[in-house]
């Protein structure tokens, strides 16, 4: 499992936007730290949010497919 390929994010649920520790692998695919079975909303989709601000501002860019 340690490849050393993944880099500490936060990671934001996309259906009820809880925000976890997680790690971003290379292959783009992001994981909950502590969280093995996903959001606890049920959901296993998260996108990675970089540089969070201490200000609470937050924007809503469209991520491209
Ligand atoms: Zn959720």
């Amino acid at each position: 499992m340690p490849g050393g390929q993944s880099e500490r994010i936060l990671g934001e649920c996309l259906a009820c936007r809880s925000v976890y520790a997680a790690q971003q692998w290379a292959d783009g695919a992001i994981k909950p730290i502590g969280a093995k079975n996903g959001c606890r909303c049920g959901s296993t989709e998260f996108r990675a949010i970089e540089n969070p601000t201490l200000d609470g501002r937050q924007e809503e860019d469209p991520i491209g497919e």
